[in-house]
């Protein structure tokens, strides 16, 4: 079973959790540490034999050109997740179609190949925007993974299905939502976050084998490159329970992530799609 690999590349002052305590236009005069970091993901990934996908924001594509290229000489997929990290039900449809347009472009003049798949920032596709999903086919985009089908404090869209699904009648554009297991009559949210970086990765090891033994599914998997740097700057005001989630076994996610490639078999998330569909369509 190939499973999908993503990594959502954004800084740490990007986060939905610090929105409110990061000023939007501080951004620039913050310390960037995402191509960094970012470069750190592809050694990782080097050293692994991994490909994945890298879902990157436009205003990354636009300050760092070189490192987009990098990544696509790498052998990764590139990707879109919009360009500033609002989160689509803080858009209208017009709004949220300028969005991908803008985004699309620089990354695509960045990498030098088309872009194909779309994260929303924060899985911000749910049933609040039942136009997204068409926008994104109209644009021509191959796949979206954006939706959590869970409950979160943060997002989610509880009543989304587990997996790859056809959102827009007549198309066979692909939502592939982002991994979760269950436990007896719970849904856990278990395709990244908290769950892996803050449990024990006996926790995600479980997750991923239920999925891939139990409902003979891929799995899809996200961290960000901020999530391996525990000398990133420090959001003094930000909420406890922000901080508590973002600054926790930031110096062991390195090595957590390195036991992915042992235990499971990694791919880029259009390789996946592309057998979803073939599925789907069969
Ligand atoms: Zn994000």
């Amino acid at each position: 079973m190939l499973n999908a690999l993503s990594v959502d590349v954004e800084d740490w002052f990007q986060v939905g959790a610090f929105e409110t305590v990061i000023d939007r236009n501080s951004w620039d005069s913050r310390e960037c540490r995402v191509e960094r970091n970012t470069d750190l993901v592809l050694e990782l990934f080097d050293d692994a034999d991994v490909k994945a996908t890298f879902f990157t924001l436009g205003w990354v594509a636009e300050r760092y050109p070189a490192l987009i290229r990098r990544i696509v000489e790498n052998g990764h997929e590139i990707a879109s997740h919009g360009y500033g990290h609002d989160r689509v039900f803080t858009f209208t449809p017009e709004q949220f179609a300028a969005d991908l347009i803008r985004s699309r472009a620089l990354i695509e003049d960045a990498a030098g190949v088309a872009v194909t798949g779309y994260r929303a920032p924060s899985f911000s596709i749910d049933q609040r925007t039942p136009w997204a999903h068409e926008i994104l086919a109209e644009q021509g985009y191959a796949y979206s993974s954006s939706v959590a089908p869970i409950k979160h404090d943060h997002y989610g869209w509880a009543e989304a299905p587990r997996f790859a699904f056809r959102p827009v009648a007549g198309s066979d554009f692909l939502e592939i939502p982002v991994t979760t297991a269950e436990l007896g009559p719970k849904r856990l949210a278990a395709g990244g976050g908290g769950f892996f970086r803050l449990l024990p990765y006996a926790f995600s090891r479980w997750a991923i084998h239920q999925v891939n033994e139990r409902d003979r599914r891929p799995a899809v998997i996200y961290f960000h490159p901020w999530e391996i740097d525990p000398e990133q700057p420090r959001v003094a005001n930000a909420p406890l329970k922000s901080k508590i989630r973002h600054y926790t076994k930031l110096d062991v996610m390195a090595a957590k992530l390195r036991r992915l490639p042992q235990d499971f078999q990694w791919e880029r998330l259009d390789s996946v799609v592309a057998r979803e569909k073939a599925r789907l369509a069969a």
